[in-house]
């Protein structure tokens, strides 16, 4: 990648982005972009100041160089050799940056300086938005369209607050709106909504734990960024206290590759008869758990040759008679080897976990404690759990820092009474667990709700939390679809481009390419998917969400922060 020009590299990001990204599922395509660009430029032709109208111009050849299947900078460029000859390359990428905000916002960017004046918007009134915000909020994950949100502003929530504008908000204002509340269009990804990424929870985990502990974190990793002057990557020392060891970060992330995986859209030969022939169904299955970091890419032990000697990567072949699911079990013995392999090829440094917030990496021991699996009465039929001790925060002060065993001296395990009247609680009256379901306003409603509340039933830390803090290692879990986050699936993708174009025949040929292709990403391009991840956790640190913080980690391709100057174009956006 070294030799590259800017625009090879942009290329390259680019075909990551839009092939596995989520911006080709949100972006209007240039036929109707057009159209509108059209009927835009028509519609406001007469007040338009020159430079906007230049824009219109651009944008709507930007969009018939496309159509005519053009790349993105073979587009630009023509265009800047048309509109400014000389200037080429600075001129075609401003073209470039311009047709990529239209595609995100539809509309020409704002003004920096005088310009048009134009309306204040009605967001901006506290109580707009506040309206729009608790409709928003309170329609169930996955039904908010910009269409019903329209309908919802005109016909409900202007004449409730009493508005009367002079034309109703249109469904591209209201699409607009959207984008500012932080609302942002995604797709279905492994069965859950996307649209989570602003959940309240999720936010506050993100904003409040996630984002400040891996800020401290960065500061003893050793980081690499994009030197304009020498065009390439340089690597920064990490800034070390006494007695710190330098981190590095693992992403880790699980993928599957179908032997019968193919493009969604297929290269087809005009009135061809012949349907192209696929086999049926996607085929057998390649699951891979893989680490990747800034070092050597993937968690590997290199001989001085550079050769491998000792990887962590597990790869199975799941499925009818074929090796058992991926489990939490597997997972522990691959952290077991990927903990030697970084020990043997990073000696006296610290690594650094990263794994996403699935309910099987905060599995608990067998024989975690569990108030709602527990009986009223000692014995009978209950898992046993371990012993623990009494936390500081139990109310009755002489039985904190106590051991507490849980089972009894003839070898049951205790019910929920005897666990609680030996902290001192009085559950004379308590019914032992609420049927069907308990209360929400009461936290002492039964006696499962209550030992459940407890600090030490509350705060257990998952096995594999376990297992790698034991052995002197950290970890952090990723806030729950934040995808972006974890350059992993960058890398995936990366891959899976690539085995998908090749011919397969049989499962063999199959499982020969995804090692091919995993083994094939250069360590210039992990560290690249790296860097955008630190690049969106710097646009969230800095209070961006969505379409916007998207925006800014694109507009900041080579840096590893989200700098000044971006935040104030975003500012002109979004204000
Ligand atoms: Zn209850």
């Amino acid at each position: 990648m070294a030799g590259l020009t800017e625009d090879d590299r942009e290329l390259f990001e680019d075909e990551q982005e839009e092939r596995f990204g989520k911006l080709a599922a949100e972006i209007k395509p240039w036929d109707q972009l057009r159209d509108q660009l059209k009927s835009d430029m028509k519609r406001m032709k007469k007040q338009l100041p020159l430079l906007k109208l230049n824009q219109y111009f651009i944008l709507i050849n930007f969009a018939n160089l496309r159509l005519k299947g053009e790349s993105r900078i073979e587009a630009s460029k023509n265009i800047a050799k048309a509109w400014h000859d000389g200037e080429g390359n600075w001129f075609a990428r401003r073209v470039r940056d311009l047709a990529r905000y239209y595609q995100t916002f539809e509309h020409l960017p704002a003004e920096q300086r005088g310009g048009m004046r134009m309306n204040r918007s009605w967001l901006h009134r506290e109580e707009v938005k506040d309206a729009a915000l608790e409709y928003l909020n309170n329609l169930p994950t996955g039904k908010v369209t910009p269409c019903i949100f329209c309908r919802h502003i005109n016909g409900t929530l202007f004449p409730t607050l009493g508005i009367k504008p002079k034309n109703p908000v249109s469904l591209r204002t209201a699409r607009r709106w959207l984008i500012k509340l932080g609302w942002s269009y995604s797709l279905v990804k492994k069965g859950v909504y996307m649209d989570g990424h602003e959940r309240s929870d999720v936010v506050r985990y993100r904003q409040d734990k996630f984002l400040p502990a891996m800020l401290e974190f960065e500061r003893c990793m050793t980081k690499y960024v994009w030197d304009m002057d020498k065009q390439e990557l340089e690597q920064i020392a990490p800034d070390l206290r006494e007695g710190e060891r330098e981190l590095i970060p693992l992403f880790h992330d699980e993928s599957s590759f179908h032997h019968n995986d193919f493009e969604k859209s297929l290269w087809l030969v005009v009135n061809n008869y012949q349907q192209p022939l696929r086999k049926k169904g996607r085929g057998r299955l390649i699951h891979v758990s893989e680490f990747i970091n800034p070092e050597t890419g993937r968690l590997v032990y290199l001989d001085g040759n550079g050769k491998i000697v000792k990887e962590a990567r597990k790869i199975i072949y799941p499925g009818a008679n074929g090796d058992p699911w991926w489990d939490t079990d597997q997972l522990l013995k691959q952290m077991e080897t990927a903990i030697e392999v970084f020990e043997l090829q990073f000696p006296g440094k610290q690594a650094l976990f990263v794994f996403d917030n699935s309910s099987a990496h905060g599995c608990l021991r067998p024989d975690a404690l569990k108030a709602w699996e527990m009986n009223k009465s000692d014995g009978g039929k209950q898992r046993h759990q371990h012993d623990t001790i009494i936390p500081t925060s139990n109310p009755d002060k002489s039985k904190r820092g106590l051991h507490q065993s849980m089972t009894m001296a003839n070898g049951q395990p205790k019910g929920l009474k005897s666990v609680l009247t030996e902290r001192g609680f009085d559950v004379g009256k308590l019914r032992a667990k609420c049927k069907p379901v308990c209360p929400i306003e009461s936290e002492q409603c039964c006696m499962a709700r209550l030992l459940d509340q407890q600090d030490d039933f509350k705060n257990q830390v998952s096995m594999l939390e376990t297992f790698i803090t034991e052995r002197g290692h950290k970890i952090i879990f990723l806030p729950k679809f934040h995808c972006e986050l974890n350059p992993i699936e960058m890398y995936w993708g990366w891959a899976k481009y690539r085995y998908r174009e090749e011919d397969k025949p049989k499962f063999e040929d199959a499982k020969g390419a995804a090692v091919k292709w995993l083994d094939a990403c250069p360590l210039l391009t992990i560290r690249r998917f790296i860097n955008r991840s630190f690049r969106f956790m710097s646009a969230y640190r800095k209070g961006l969400t969505g379409k916007a913080a998207e925006w800014a980690v694109r507009k900041q391709k080579q840096h590893r922060a989200v700098s000044q100057r971006v935040m104030m174009d975003i500012e002109t956006i979004l204000n």
